[in-house]
């Protein structure tokens, strides 16, 4: 258990740069696919299970939704994309609404991109990547539902998404600096990866150091 995810209470959501929280402190946000697996991550790093709603509908998750940890620090449920079926005005509003906050939140400390380790790398997904490298973010690339797949399995998808990273010029650096990627394999379903990256939001976030009993 993290008590500084644990700790994480709904704090609001905004249609609209209008109505966000004042653009201080740290945040984290996290995007994805529509039911890539996103809320269910965000639950599951905070240990809670009911406080990024899951499998929303569509037209229904053009916000951005914010938890608080504490004064300083939030972490930031972008709205899912890739939905066939919504119209090309709510495709244009989503567009817009992400392009404003990924360039602009100076707050914005990293990016948390959720895809399925079944189906990972989609066009849209990469056009995200894209934008958080645009916005010098350094990213996370979540590989989630990763008990869907063997380990052997796990692995080698995750050596393929690297593999494909490096060709996009966005590989894995020893040292993550802004607008590049690191890959984490996880699961909301058995807990595979949370400390991991855990660990990794509590450095951009600028946690203090936890006190180990
Ligand atoms: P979102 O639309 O990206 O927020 O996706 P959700 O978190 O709502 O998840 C979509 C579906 O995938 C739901 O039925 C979840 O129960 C399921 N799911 C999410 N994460 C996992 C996981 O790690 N393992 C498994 N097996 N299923 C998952």
């Amino acid at each position: 258990m993290h008590p500084d995810f644990q700790r994480a209470a709904f704090l609001t959501a905004a249609a609209s740069r209008a109505g966000t929280p004042p653009d201080t402190g740290f945040e984290v946000a996290f995007a994805g696919r529509s039911n890539a697996g996103k809320s269910s991550a965000i639950n599951r790093l905070c240990h809670q299970r009911g406080l990024a709603r899951t499998s929303r509908t569509p037209g229904r998750t053009q916000q951005l939704v914010f938890f608080r940890l504490d004064d300083e620090r939030r972490l930031v449920d972008l709205p899912g994309y890739g939905f066939a079926k919504v119209s090309l005005a709510v495709k244009a509003g989503w567009q817009a609404l992400m392009e404003d906050y990924l360039r602009r939140r100076q707050c914005l400390e990293g990016l948390v991109v959720v895809m399925d380790i079944r189906h990972p790398l989609t066009d849209i997904d990469q056009h995200m990547l894209a934008w958080g490298r645009a916005a010098a973010l350094p990213m996370l690339l979540l590989l989630t539902k990763a008990d869907k797949l063997k380990r052997g399995a796990q692995q080698h998808q995750a050596a393929e998404v690297r593999r494909q990273l490096a060709q996009l010029d966005m590989g894995e650096p020893g040292e993550q600096s802004a607008g590049e990627v690191s890959v984490e394999v996880f699961s909301a379903e058995t807990g595979l990866g949370v400390e991991r990256v855990q660990e990794r939001l509590a450095g951009w976030l600028e946690l203090p150091p936890r006190v180990k009993a």
